[in-house]
Formats: C-alpha cells, structure tokens, sequence
C-alpha cells in the first residue's frame, strides 16, 4: 500500500511538475527532461489544460533550448537579471556555490525535486521583475551553464563583495552588474 502511495504520489508530482513547465512555456524537451512524460503525454497534456476554453494563451515551444553564454554577460542589465536568478537557485536549494564561486547541483535531489527548485525560482524571479529579460528556457539555460557545464561561474566583485554570473573563459574585471549601473548612473547625473 505504501508503495502504491508513493508512486501515486510521485505520478501527481511529475503531474503537477509539467502543467507548471507548460504555463511557463518551457520547450517539450526541458519538460522530458524533469518530468520523464513522453513527449504525446505532454502534448495530451498541453491540449486538455492550455487550449480548451476561450483560446491559447500559453504558447508551447518546441526545439531547442537557447545555449548562447554571452547572452547572460553581454548586457549589464541582463547580467544583473541572470546574477539574481542564480542567487534564487541557491537560496530555492536548486544549486549550491563554492567559496571559489563553482556551482553545483545538490546532492541527493531527483530531477522532479530539482525541476520544481527551478521553477519556485523562476516564479520569485518574475514576482521581482514583471518584464523579465530571461524566459524559463533562458532561465533553464543559465541553470544548466552554472551547475552541468561550469561555462559560467558566480565571480565576486571586488568593490561590493557581491556575487555575480561571469563567463568562466571571458576576463573578468571584478566588478559586478549592480556596481557597474550605480557607477554609470553616478556618471550621467553629472
Ligand atoms: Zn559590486
């Protein structure tokens, strides 16, 4: 019987997880990724509960993920946005952060559990920025950058302390976003 449960439990889970994803507009293979539906059952799912009613308001994305790194360092503003959704991985125990800035994925935790940190922090991201520069793919993309491939890092800048997401090939120049726009606007106000 407990057995029973907890695999009811872990269908609802994986259930819930993909509804979520879809409202999102993650792409089918990201939600693949974290749900284990197939493809067809995701789409069964998209049609039952985001096309019925008075029409589509979620659009569901197919292909591949973004993967361009510098488009989390090629804007101050972008960076600042990508800094902040890192921070939220950490504190939704999505990711954990060295003392040399290095993160990593949090042991013991399933791609289901792991998918749901992603999106709490994504949903506290968009609570914080109304208009968000990252989508969930994006979101995702910076995610896996940070924890799988290790081809951006959170560097520490050396005039506040704070963390910042920093292209682990590129130069850094220890200053981080936040820093970078309060000087640039100290500037214009002279
Ligand atoms: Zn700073």
């Amino acid at each position: 019987m407990r057995v029973t449960d907890h695999r009811y439990r872990t269908e609802i889970d994986r259930f819930n997880l993909a509804v979520r994803m879809i409202g999102h507009e993650a792409r089918t293979g990201t939600i693949r990724a974290c749900t284990g539906f197939s493809e067809d059952r995701i789409r069964k799912i998209y049609n039952y509960y985001f096309r019925t009613g008075d029409g589509t308001v979620v659009r569901r994305r197919r292909g591949k993920s973004p993967t361009r790194i510098r488009h989390f360092v090629d804007s101050t503003a972008r960076q600042l946005e990508a800094s902040l959704l890192a921070g939220l991985f950490v504190l939704c125990a999505a990711a954990q952060v060295s003392a040399e800035g290095r993160v990593e994925r949090p042991g013991g935790a399933d791609r289901v559990a792991l998918g749901e940190r992603v999106c709490q922090a994504f949903e506290a991201y968009r609570n914080l920025f109304p208009e968000p520069r990252l989508s969930f793919e994006w979101a995702w993309n910076l995610y896996h950058a940070l924890a799988d491939s290790h081809d951006l890092y959170l560097a520490q800048c050396e005039i506040c302390g704070g963390r910042y997401v920093q292209d682990a090939y590129a130069l850094d120049y220890g200053r981080c976003p936040f820093c970078e726009m309060k000087d640039y606007r100290g500037t214009a106000q002279i």
